[in-house]
């Protein structure tokens, strides 16, 4: 069952929508590095295409009805867009779900110290990184320092051609005969991963004359104190913008596509909609999916059900089990990254059920890994409808697993939706290079994914 390569059969009015929905996917590659920075731009492309916040028709005690678009952020880290459906609210939604946060480098709360003249930061990496991919690159701080009087100040520098960069040192060739024989993931221990911050001493300071003159510039810069790190999230993200890929530019280059590839085709499908759905259409875009969708950003926060309560409510529809019916009777996509096979990797994918790229967006009945624990693994009824739709939209897709049975393996936020007793399929594009610095995809797959995504919105 092999999917041809979707560029065979590639019009003219695809390339121009390709080339429009991707060169949009750039730019909102190159702007949102962070969590935060996704929440906030979601915010910015909703408001242009008529979202208003939930908040606002609370407040004007408006009654939702079918067409409404609404949006309701939670605590600016994740953020789920909402458009009512013609349908009966109760008789459950189309639900999109994809995951913001990417892995990273994230300073410690105490990471500021001077040795031999240098100022460096301490990092806690977030996520699954392989070390030595964040050493000798140029990474830039992006977050905000919360103070204690309430402000909250934001931090990004390394992104304009006229900051300054950070980077982590490596060591020389010359000198690294001890490290060249040790395991690949222990030849740079996380503890190494220290981000080089200054240099310059300040003449009149005593002692830490480096630190005090750094300090002394975050004071200046950001009226921050050293102890203000302790209320700080400040993540160090390659500083590059995301680029076309290859002679013939048919791939992105760029960090954090796992899972912006999919969260931006989730906005574009949304935003697509030219009339209320049949079904309420409700994109999740969540956070700390890296981590196990914890704490109250990540998907096993209640605070996705306390909105869409609110929902049942503006809706009229109050009694106790309303939420538990809707959700168990909604119908979900997990859209997220999946592995692309890599022909210079050939040795842990197996062919027959690898997602390769340009052959379209990946289903995966199952993730998960060592027998597919972890895994939902979705109803083969539901597998069957969503193909349907998909084939009916004219959506390429290919069903694929995450790699060889016992390579490893992954998951994604499709058990904690399939928990609440919906379907649910994982649904996403497949990826080169996945968690580090630079991953590439396909433009042919993320324009597959925005079809699809929409297809799977407009269904009754
Ligand atoms: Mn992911
Ligand atoms: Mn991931």
């Amino acid at each position: 069952m092999e999917r041809e390569n979707a560029w065979k059969s590639y019009t003219d009015q695809d390339k121009t929508e390709l080339t429009e929905l991707c060169e949009g996917y750039k730019s909102f590659l190159s702007q949102c590095k962070t969590e935060r920075l996704a929440t906030k731009r979601a915010i910015e492309l909703a408001s242009a295409a008529g979202y208003v916040p939930l908040t606002e028709a609370i407040a004007e005690k408006r009654a939702l009805k079918p067409g409404d678009k609404i949006w309701i952020d939670n605590y600016g880290k994740a953020i789920m867009l909402v458009q009512i459906g013609t349908n009966d609210i109760e008789a459950g939604v189309n639900i999109l779900g994809a995951h913001i946060d990417s892995p990273r480098l994230d300073l410690k709360q105490n990471p500021l110290y001077e040795a031999s003249d240098f100022v460096l930061l301490d990092t806690h990496y977030y996520g699954g990184i392989k070390n030595y991919q964040w050493v000798a690159l140029p990474l830039a701080l992006k977050g905000v320092v919360a103070k204690k009087d309430g402000t909250v100040v934001d931090i990004s520098l390394g992104d304009d051609p006229a900051d300054p960069v950070f980077c982590v040192t490596d060591l020389l060739p010359h000198l690294s005969a001890k490290q060249n024989v040790k395991k690949l993931a222990e030849g740079v221990p996380a503890e190494k991963l220290n981000i080089l911050l200054g240099s310059m001493p300040m003449p009149e300071a005593e002692s830490e004359n480096v630190k005090n003159n750094i300090l002394s510039i975050l004071k200046e810069k950001y009226g921050m104190e050293e102890e203000d790190f302790r209320s700080a999230e400040i993540e160090a993200v390659p500083a590059m913008k995301a680029r076309s890929l290859g002679m013939d530019r048919s791939m992105v280059a760029a960090y954090g596509q796992d899972d912006r590839v999919c969260a931006y085709p989730a906005l574009t499908a949304l935003f697509g909609l030219t009339q209320a759905p049949p079904k309420t259409a409700v994109c999740i875009l969540t956070d700390k999916e890296e981590i196990g969708s914890v704490g109250n950003t990540g998907m096993e926060s209640r605070n996705f059900e306390l909105f869409l309560l609110d929902l049942l409510e503006k809706s009229g529809i109050v009694h106790p089990y309303a939420l538990q019916r809707m959700l168990s009777a909604s119908q979900a996509l997990s859209a997220d990254v999946t592995a692309a096979y890599d022909p210079t990797y050939p040795e842990v994918m197996e062919k027959h059920n690898a997602a390769f790229m340009g052959r379209g967006i990946s289903i995966k009945k199952y993730t998960g890994a060592r027998g597919k624990s972890g895994a939902s693994d979705a109803n083969a009824e539901f597998v069957a409808y969503v193909r349907n739709i998909f084939e009916k939209a004219g959506a390429a897709y290919q069903s694929s697993e995450l790699g060889k049975v016992d390579e490893g393996g992954g998951g994604t936020i499709a058990y904690i939706l399939a928990n609440r007793g919906m379907d649910v399929l994982d649904c996403g594009v497949p990826v080169h290079s996945m968690h580090s610095p630079y991953e590439s995809a396909s433009k042919y797959d993320i324009y597959m994914a925005d079809r699809a995504y929409g297809a799977f919105f407009r269904n009754k």
